[in-house]
């Protein structure tokens, strides 16, 4: 490993409670592990339906609005800005779902759930292929099982059944 403001080899450090660390001697710098944050968005409309996406015209699986956190941007701000930009909808308001560490590409994909009162889609065709709204008991069977999408839309649903 290298330091990404000077280029010297980083060197170990051992730190209290959290081990070895890489550690920039000259530039005086640990370099902790680090985790990417995106945010992963249910959208719903006045109706309750929720907004599914296909990225993919070879996926049969749909999929929820998600995109990363630019530097300077709050989860909320980024949670309004990528369904503007994919679906091309303005959002009410936002609340925090709950988060899930994605290993595969060592991502926190933070859960939202957003709230529009526009039905109208104008989807931005570089990153969605279609955009629909489904009713919240056809929505679930059309999300990969065990897929981040599919814990925060179960979830969804059996938190709307309860407080009906
Ligand atoms: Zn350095």
């Amino acid at each position: 490993m290298y330091c990404t403001i000077c280029g010297s080899e980083l060197e170990k450090k051992s730190i209290e409670k959290e081990g070895e660390i890489p550690f920039c001697k000259k530039c005086n710098k640990l370099y902790f592990p680090t985790v990417d944050i995106a945010m992963i968005s249910i959208l719903t409309n006045s109706k309750n339906q929720i907004c599914l996406i296909n990225q993919n015209k070879l996926s049969k699986f749909k999929v929820l609005i998600a995109g990363y956190i630019k530097p300077g941007e709050s989860l909320e701000d980024c949670v309004e800005r990528e369904i503007k930009e994919e679906v091309g909808l303005d959002i009410t308001h936002c609340n925090y779902l709950n988060s899930h560490h994605y290993e595969k590409s060592n991502v926190l994909m933070v859960g939202y759930h957003a709230v529009t009162e526009q039905y109208e889609f104008q989807i931005d065709e570089t990153e969605v292929d279609n955009a629909a709204w489904y009713n919240l008991d056809d929505a679930i069977g059309r999300i990969r099982e065990g897929s981040i999408a599919y814990l925060l839309v179960k979830q969804y649903i059996e938190n709307s059944e309860t407080s009906e």
